[in-house]
């Protein structure tokens, strides 16, 4: 093991486009290391006998192996180890909370900067794709039976992946035209390429694996008729948490006014950005207001001065230490020039005589005592109400589970509609599992992971078992 006084204490860098020139083009933001930035960065890894950043990882990749294969110059062998937990380590090397994960963890962080373990993530993943060195796996001979995936997001495509590797034959049915869930049509090309997103699930069709695109599974077919007519022997169902919610307060109802989700999926996917190759409907803001402070709420903000916006103002109830977002996109944002009304909340918008919004009214808020989250909770300042500008306002006020499928299934839902499942996913439905977000209600791309796996290994060990698996449910 190193000694913690040979290791640099701050990381290396990472090299971005400036705020100036990105704040109007959709090109990604971080520029990824170099071999030699890698393997510096790399090289700050102690390689604990106990790491403790391991233990941060919801999926457990092993850190100090695969950091140790960079440090040696074997980025691909590097890729292949990550790839054993993470199926998508291109993808989580840039979206995963790693500052509240595994860097959290790492035992430098008592004296120094943690290990950049996301940008090494990000790197040996992007080497191995650039460089075409992605492996085909070995598949297990054919089991015979086949399993419906419903939903393309990252759990469904975590099931998909481990399924069809364990010789079961794999249909995802997928509600959009493109597969990769919130990772296409949620999180902005600036900080997820989209030809990431094609590239895994080109991999997985590779494998073997089938999409059945534009397919609402609840309208078009049920889950019942899935097991039944369609003749699949499980089901997982990895729908996520995509319906909208605006707050409930006069004035929702105003063109120029969206939810987060419907905003982001008119630029991302139906390519709203792309203007004037895609001449898709979308109202260009030039004050934009956007309500909410996680990840969403910085993704809509972004795209709106992307598209063109004179102002954009995050509009967020409590103080700058309770914003959920990444640390990274409220720096970004902040970089770029997003302005932030903090302690602020929105009462009421306005609209001009052709019913499109052109103000709001918010109130000062001050923090208060802790609610049931831990955070200290909003509470209004009376007779603090002030207007501000706003010809386009984005709620990005959290989601929830959309009732099409979960409606059409006789399965047990909690109090908020989302399907009560196990550790291991499974549902009260026999021969039916869900996980990710439909399950916990919004959480993160590799939670969502997390869950895909148990699934897939419980539905393994449940199709192995035959008919007697069921009846033991
Ligand atoms: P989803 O990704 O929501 O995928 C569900 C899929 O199911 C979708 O493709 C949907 O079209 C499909 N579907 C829905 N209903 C049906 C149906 N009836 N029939 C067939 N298909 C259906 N997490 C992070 O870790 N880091 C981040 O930086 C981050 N940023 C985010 C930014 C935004 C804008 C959003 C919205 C979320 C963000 N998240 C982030 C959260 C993360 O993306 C989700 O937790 C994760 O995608 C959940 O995965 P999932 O597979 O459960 O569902
Ligand atoms: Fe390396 Fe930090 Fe993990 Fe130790 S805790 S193995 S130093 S990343």
């Amino acid at each position: 093991m190193k000694n913690i006084k040979d290791i640099l204490p701050t990381r290396t860098p990472m090299r971005e486009q400036e705020p100036k020139v990105r704040a109007r083009n959709f090109q990604e933001v971080p520029l990824g290391f170099s071999p030699e930035e890698a393997r510096r960065e790399a090289a700050r890894c102690l390689g604990c006998i106990k790491p403790m950043c391991v233990t941060g990882c919801p999926v457990n990749v092993d850190i100090p192996a695969f950091i140790a294969l960079v440090d040696q110059g074997e980025f691909a062998a590097a890729a292949r180890k990550v790839k054993t937990t993470n199926a998508l380590p291109a993808v989580c090397g840039r979206v995963c909370p790693q500052e509240s994960q595994c860097e959290a963890k790492c035992i430098l962080r008592h004296k120094m900067e943690p290990v950049a373990v996301g940008r090494l993530e990000r790197f040996v993943a992007d080497f191995e794709r650039e460089n075409d060195l992605v492996e085909i796996p070995e598949k297990a001979s054919p089991k015979g039976k086949s399993v419906a995936v419903v939903g393309a997001g990252p759990a469904g495509l975590t099931v998909a992946g481990d399924l069809i590797l364990a010789g079961y034959d794999v249909t995802i049915f997928e509600a959009f035209h493109k597969a990769g869930g919130v990772l296409m049509y949620g999180i902005p090309e600036f900080r997820l390429p989209k030809a990431i997103v094609e590239k895994e699930a080109a991999y997985l069709e590779k494998l073997g694996v089938k999409f059945e695109l534009n397919q609402v599974i609840g309208r078009s077919i049920t889950i019942q008729e899935l097991l039944t007519e369609k003749g699949f022997s499980a089901v997982f169902i990895g729908v996520g948490a995509g319906l909208p919610s605006f707050m409930k307060i006069p004035g929702t109802d105003l063109g120029g006014v969206y939810s987060a989700n419907e905003y982001l999926t008119r630029s991302n996917l139906m390519k709203a950005y792309l203007f004037p190759q895609y001449d898709t409907p979308i109202v260009l803001g030039k004050n934009v207001a956007v309500v909410g402070g996680g990840n969403v709420a910085m993704d809509a903000a972004r795209t709106a001065l992307r598209l063109g916006a004179d102002t954009v103002t995050i509009v967020y109830r409590r103080s700058k230490t309770e914003l959920p977002a990444r640390a990274e996109e409220v720096h970004h944002a902040e970089e770029e020039g997003i302005q932030f009304k903090l302690l602020t909340n929105p009462t009421a918008l306005h609209g001009d005589e052709n019913g499109m919004v052109t103000r709001m009214t918010c109130l000062r808020m001050e923090l208060g005592e802790p609610d049931a989250s831990g955070r200290r909770s909003p509470v209004e300042i009376p007779g603090s109400e002030f207007e501000m500008p706003a010809d386009l306002v984005i709620f990005a006020v959290g989601t929830g589970a959309n009732p099409i499928l979960t409606q059409s299934a006789e399965m047990q839902l909690n109090k908020w509609g989302y399907i009560i499942a196990d550790e291991k996913g499974r549902t009260t439905l026999p021969g039916v599992w869900a996980g990710g977000d439909i399950v916990t209600g919004a959480a993160t791309v590799i939670e969502a992971m997390g869950a895909g796996r148990a699934a897939a290994k419980d539905i393994c060990k449940f199709l192995e078992a035959g008919a007697e698996g069921l009846r033991g449910q």
